[in-house]
């Protein structure tokens, strides 16, 4: 193993620098040769990759984002495009890649690995936390402290005013920053895309719940069944016309930001383990934390397993929600 390749790709996500110097670092500790491609798969088909030396990780663990960039590449989608990205590998001597993304990512990489026989690990690195074998993936742990720092503020304002806000979060198809953000900032219900919500047990429990209080929050991941907290908050109106009703859609403010020292720490880890594995003649594996444990399983099974939120919170929240 002499020279090791990485990407960013997908989403961007906090600890993704954490987890690039850690790629490089421990590659230099090896004496092996660390090169960062730009803008994950767009970047390989492109060429567009350098040599890094330590002077380009430093000073960036702190930092969100990604300094070698990430893309969402639909060439890379069609064999002719991972074609071009093998070719510029081999044309670089590569002897080993590691691909920090979320799911997307993975099947990518996992295409990536039927095609060419330069091994490849995988590391998680995704707001959502929607990737199988592994409790945690690098930035939902920032992404959830920033949601719960956002709903906090919007809690003033709905005490303040008596009002009900139905706050949107991401998650197109997996409800863990909902749910977790749910428990984590005292709200009173939550809708994901992994559970069916009767809108009448929704306009139910609100009546009941708010009898006597300053307002509630109700998170909601942009992938629910009713389409968001736009559209849910249409749907109840009818049903609570005495109620003042607002939503909030938080956005891309969740994405950004220092990462946590969670996110940092097995960011940390989890790149310096993908470089030993590669010396270690692994391939096709991702790497995924249990517990205080670093595991791995193959990216196939990474991508095709579903990794779905803890169902017995939603119990919780509504014990919590007991007058
Ligand atoms: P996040 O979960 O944060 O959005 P992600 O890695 O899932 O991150 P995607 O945009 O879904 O983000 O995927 C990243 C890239 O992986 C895509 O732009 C594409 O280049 C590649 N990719 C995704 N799906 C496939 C596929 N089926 N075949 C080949 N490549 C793929």
């Amino acid at each position: 193993m002499k020279k090791i390749a990485l990407i960013t790709s997908g989403g961007d996500s906090p600890g993704m620098n954490a987890c690039i110097r850690a790629v490089v670092k421990t590659c230099l500790h090896y004496k092996i040769t660390p090169f960062g491609i730009f803008d994950g798969f767009q970047g390989m088909i492109d060429g567009r990759g350098f040599e890094m030396s330590y002077l380009d990780v430093d000073n960036i663990i702190q930092r969100g984002g990604t300094i070698l960039g990430t893309a969402r590449c639909k060439e890379f989608m069609q064999v002719e495009g991972r074609l071009k990205a093998i070719a510029y590998l081999k044309s670089e001597n590569i002897d080993g890649l590691v691909v920090i993304g979320g799911d997307g990512s993975f099947t990518g990489a996992y295409h990536l690995g039927q095609e060419m026989n330069i091994p490849i690990i995988g590391l998680p690195g995704t707001i959502d936390n929607d990737i199988y074998g592994t409790d945690h993936t690098i930035g939902y742990d920032t992404a959830l402290n920033t949601v719960m720092e956002a709903v906090d503020k919007i809690r003033d304002t709905a005490a303040s005013h008596h009002r009900i806000f139905f706050i949107e979060v991401m998650g197109r198809d997996a409800g863990f920053i909902a749910l977790n953000s749910a428990i984590s900032s005292g709200a009173e219900n939550v809708l994901i895309p992994e559970k069916h919500m009767d809108i009448e047990k929704l306009v139910r429990d609100i009546k009941i719940h708010n009898k006597g209080r300053r307002g509630s929050i109700i998170m909601v991941a942009e992938g629910d069944e009713w389409g968001g907290a736009i559209e849910l908050m249409e749907k109840v109106k009818p049903f609570l016309p005495d109620y003042d009703l607002r939503y909030s859609v938080l956005g891309h403010i969740q994405r950004g930001g220092s990462p946590s020292a969670w996110d940092r720490i097995i960011a940390t880890k989890m790149g310096s383990y993908a470089v030993e594995l590669l010396m270690n003649g692994d391939t096709n594996l991702m790497v995924g934390i249990q517990g205080d444990n670093l595991v791995t399983c193959s990216i196939e099974q990474g991508i095709k397993e579903n990794a779905s939120p803890n169902l017995n919170s939603i119990k919780l929240l509504a014990k919590l929600r007991t007058k």
